[in-house]
C-alpha cells in the first residue's frame, strides 16, 4: 500500500513541480534581474539525481509532475528525463507529465515531448506584440515562440498560455490574446506578479489587480463560472464567446491555500512545502547519503509534515524587499 504524503492540515500532496535548472535564456523583468547570478553547475543535481527524486514522489503517490524551471528546455539532455517520467504513464503510476516553458525551444521539442507523453503544456507569453515582447523578456525572440506555439499544436499538445498582468504594460491587450487564444483553440491564464526575488524594481509599481481586470473584460466578453479546478491558485471561467477557459492566478488572495495539493523541488534538490514561504527541506543530503529509497522516502515525509497552511506573501509600497527572497525561477512557479 502506498504510504501518501498527508500534510498537518490534511492535505494530500499529489502534485510535484520540479524545477530542472535555474537559467534561462529569456530575463523576464518581472522574473529576473538583468545580471542574474545563476547556480553553479556542480551544486546542480545530475538529471539521473533529479529522475531518482521524483520516482521517490511517485513511490508515495505523486499522480501529476510538471517539469519546470528557469527554462526547462535549455537544460542539456532534458529529454532523457521526460522519457524516464513518461515511463510512470505507461505503468498507471501517474497521471500526467506536463511542462512549463517560454515557448523558445517548442519547435525542436515538441514531438518528443508527445512521444514521451505529455499531452498539455503551459507557454508564457504576457503580449502578442513583438517590440513589447524583447522589451519584457529582454531577450527573448516572439517570432521563435510563436513558431513554437504552432509546433506544439502540430504535435498535437493542448497548449495554455500563461500571461503575468503587469499595470502599464499589457492591460489594454488582454481583449485581444482571449480573441487570438479562441481563435487557435488555447485556453489562457492571467497571473497577479507576486513578490519573488529582487528585480531591481518596486513590485507596487507592477502590481494589477486581476479583480479590475475581470471587471473590464466582462464589458467585452460572457464570462462563465466554471467548476474546473486544480487544487491550484487559479480559478478558472469559460469565455462564452470562444468556448475556451480563461484563468485568474491571483496568489495573493488566500483563498486557495485550504485546497494546495502541491510541492516544488528545485533544481538542487531542495523541496519548498509552500510558494510563498521560505521554508524549505534539503532532499539532496538523503538523496546522496544512501542508495536506499527509503531513507529518501523518511525525509520527503518530514518536509511533508512541515507544510504550512498558506502563505505570507505582502507587498509594501514602502519596501524594495521582495517578501520571498528567492526568484520565481528557482521553482518555476
Ligand atoms: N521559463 C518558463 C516559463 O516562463 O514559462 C518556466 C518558468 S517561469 C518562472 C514559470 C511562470 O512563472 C511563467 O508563466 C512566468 O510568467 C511566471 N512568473 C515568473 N516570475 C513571476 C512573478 N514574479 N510573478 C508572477 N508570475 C511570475
Ligand atoms: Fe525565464 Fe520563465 Fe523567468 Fe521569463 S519567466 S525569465 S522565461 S524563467
Amino acid at each position: 500500500m502506498i504510504d501518501r504524503l498527508i500534510d498537518p492540515f490534511g492535505r494530500t500532496v499529489d502534485y510535484l513541480r520540479v524545477s530542472v535548472t535555474d537559467r534561462c535564456d529569456f530575463r523576464c523583468a518581472y522574473c529576473m534581474s538583468e545580471d542574474m547570478t545563476f547556480l553553479p553547475k556542480a551544486e546542480v543535481l545530475s538529471l539521473e539525481e533529479l529522475e531518482r527524486l521524483c520516482r521517490g514522489f511517485i513511490d508515495l503517490g505523486v499522480r501529476k509532475l510538471r517539469v519546470t524551471g528557469g527554462e526547462p528546455l535549455v537544460r542539456r539532455n532534458v529529454m532523457w528525463l521526460f522519457q524516464q517520467l513518461g515511463r510512470h504513464l505507461d505503468t498507471g503510476d501517474l497521471d500526467e507529465l506536463t511542462l512549463t516553458t517560454n515557448g523558445s525551444q517548442l519547435s525542436r521539442y515538441a514531438a518528443d515531448l508527445f512521444a514521451c507523453g505529455v499531452r498539455r503544456i503551459n507557454v508564457s507569453l504576457d503580449t502578442l506584440n513583438a517590440d513589447k515582447f524583447l522589451a519584457i523578456t529582454r531577450w527573448g525572440k516572439f517570432d521563435r515562440v510563436m513558431a513554437g506555439i504552432d509546433a506544439a499544436q502540430e504535435a498535437g499538445l493542448a497548449v495554455k498560455i500563461n500571461a503575468v498582468a503587469l499595470l502599464d504594460f499589457n492591460e489594454d491587450e488582454f481583449d485581444r490574446m482571449i480573441a487570438w487564444c479562441g481563435e487557435r483553440g488555447l485556453d489562457m491564464t492571467l497571473i497577479e506578479a507576486m513578490p519573488m526575488g529582487d528585480v531591481g524594481q518596486n513590485r507596487a509599481d507592477q502590481h494589477l489587480s486581476l479583480a479590475e481586470v475581470r471587471r473590464n473584460l466582462e464589458q467585452t466578453w460572457t464570462l462563465q463560472d466554471s467548476d474546473y479546478q486544480t487544487g491550484g491558485p487559479a480559478s478558472y471561467v469559460t469565455v462564452a464567446e470562444t468556448g475556451r477557459k480563461l484563468g485568474f492566478i491571483t496568489p495573493l488572495s488566500h483563498n486557495f491555500c485550504e485546497a494546495c495539493n502541491r510541492v516544488r523541488l528545485t533544481c538542487t534538490g531542495t523541496l519548498f512545502m509552500c510558494l510563498g514561504q521560505n521554508d524549505a527541506a534539503d532532499l539532496r543530503a538523503p538523496l546522496r547519503a544512501s542508495a536506499d529509497d527509503e531513507v529518501l522516502r523518511q525525509a520527503i515525509h518530514g518536509a511533508i509534515a512541515r507544510k504550512p497552511k498558506g502563505h505570507d506573501f505582502i507587498i509594501d509600497r514602502n519596501s524594495t524587499d521582495p517578501s520571498v527572497v528567492r526568484h520565481m525561477s528557482v521553482t518555476g512557479g
